[in-house]
Formats: C-alpha cells, structure tokens, sequence
C-alpha cells in the first residue's frame, strides 16, 4: 500500500497469549470464544503486528512487538512464540535489518508493544535499533515511570529505560505531524498518553488502532478490555475513531488480531463491521 512518498506494510513479529476474559471485560466467554477461541488456560492467541513505513530516507516502526527478553517463566505464561515468525524474519522481508530502521515510533510503553524496543547485546541492555530515534508521549512515559497498582506489570523499565540512558528517547508532548502526512492523535482511555499513528495523504488513510481497537472482534463498542484504565473514555474514543473510519474510508491496522492485519469498516444501524479486509 502506497500513501503519499510510503510504501506501508503489515509486519508480523511472533505472537503471545492473554487471558480471554481479560480481554473481553464484561463479555461473557460463551459469546467472545465464538470470536477467538481459547486454549485450555483460558488464553488467547493474538498477533505482535507492527507497521512499517518506508520511504527513500527513512524506515518508521509503529510499536515493537514484545520482545525477547521474557524469563522461560513469563515466556510460558504469555505463550510467546517468534519460532515461525519473528521481527528480524519481517524486516528481511522488506530488504532491511534492525540497523536501517531509522525512527520507531512507541504507541505506549505497555511489555507487549514496546517489549522489542531493547535487547540484551553482549550482557547489556540496549536499544534493539540502534541507528534509530524512539519516539513516546511524556503522559505515557510519566506513567511508566509511576504505574499505578492497577498497570504495574504492564510497565516494565527494562523497555525503555536503557532507550533513555542512551539518548535514543525523544519524549513528545501532544498531537502533531511527526512527519510529512504522518499524523499522531492521543487516547487516553487504555491508558494515558497513547499515540495512535494515522499516514493521510488526503486520499487514503491508515490508523494504527493500538490498544484501542485491539482486534476486529472488538468492534461492538462495549468490547472493551479489562486492562483499560478508564472503559467509558475507551468507549467515547473508539466510537470517534470507528464513525471518522466509516465515514472517510479509512483503513484501521490492528495490532493484534490473530487473523485479519488491515479493515475498513461500515456502520449499520449502530453496529460496526467489517467491511472490507485489506492486505498491505
Ligand atoms: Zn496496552
């Protein structure tokens, strides 16, 4: 998919598991089970999508899947897996390595997003591209910084923490127009100071949903997550988001889904569905 001077894809970068009713909320499970199925711990298995925006002098990374920094415990409760598909495999793909990616651009600093941010080189803790500028907004990383009780293991130092000791971390404050036709808007539901990535050229439009619109299977406006910090901000947000992509076309890039990267959407009577599944 080409948007104004880039050329976007959908990279894949392994994939992990959470706790179906923790992702559902208030939905009971004999009805989201239906949507995505559940493993015998009750977990479900979700894509670690990233999007990659490529232009002649630059290589943006929207989000960095989770990483592999996971002890063999953590590896097993989250189900993490990069064996068939993995972000150094995805990158290949596009000719590139982790040293070409030139900025990356952190939604929020929750272990699931920005968990590939940094790795472990030579015993130490380092940013995983090397060459490129990270990007977060200062609500988010203050957050980080002072989780509340509620989000405490969801904020791990470990993912940006070195980004900063290495001068890589440039903090952001509010919406703007990062690049050319490349947009940051905020949510604020999910958690504070989520920056959601829109490339416009005024003609097609892609948003990267985040934690807003985790799957296609949270459509229906109360299927929200339990880990949303505050659900009814979620709820006004993700039908701002889902009436602007229904009414100007828009493409929404999901982050998580396990079987669709890339929708637009139609609205039918309330109801929001898919209209149409895109391959970037
Ligand atoms: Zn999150």
């Amino acid at each position: 998919m080409k948007i104004a001077d880039y050329h976007i894809h959908a990279i894949e970068t392994g994939t992990f598991a959470l706790d179906g009713g923790a992702m559902f909320g208030i939905v009971p499970k004999p009805i989201w089970s239906k949507k995505i199925p559940a493993d015998d711990e009750n977990r479900i298995v979700m894509a670690l999508r990233c999007m990659l925006i490529m232009s002649n002098n630059r290589n943006i990374l929207v989000d960095t899947g989770i990483g592999n920094k996971f002890s063999e415990k953590y590896s097993k409760i989250y189900k993490i897996d990069h064996n068939k598909v993995n972000i150094e495999s995805s990158l290949k793909k596009h000719g590139l390595t982790n040293k070409d990616i030139t900025d990356v651009i952190l939604t929020h600093l929750h272990f699931d997003h920005a968990g590939g941010a940094t790795c472990f080189r030579d015993g130490d803790l380092t940013p995983s591209f090397p060459n490129a500028t990270y990007y977060v907004q200062k609500e988010n990383l203050d957050l980080a910084e002072n989780p509340t009780e509620k989000d405490i293991g969801s904020y791990r130092k470990e993912n940006f923490e070195p980004l900063k000791k290495a001068g890589k971390l440039e903090i952001i404050k509010g919406e703007s127009e990062i690049f050319p036709n490349i947009f940051l808007f905020i949510s604020n539901g999910h958690t504070l100071g989520l920056q959601h990535v829109k490339v416009s050229d005024g003609k097609n439009c892609v948003v990267y949903c985040a934690d807003l619109i985790p799957t296609a299977s949270h459509l229906p406006i109360p299927y929200i997550m339990g880990y949303d910090l505050s659900p009814l901000i979620v709820i006004e947000e993700k039908k701002k988001l889902l009436n602007n992509a229904a009414e100007e076309d828009w493409m929404l890039f999901l982050e998580h889904d396990p079987y669709v990267g890339v929708i637009k959407v139609r609205k039918s009577e309330k109801v929001f569905e898919i209209k149409e599944k895109i391959e970037l």
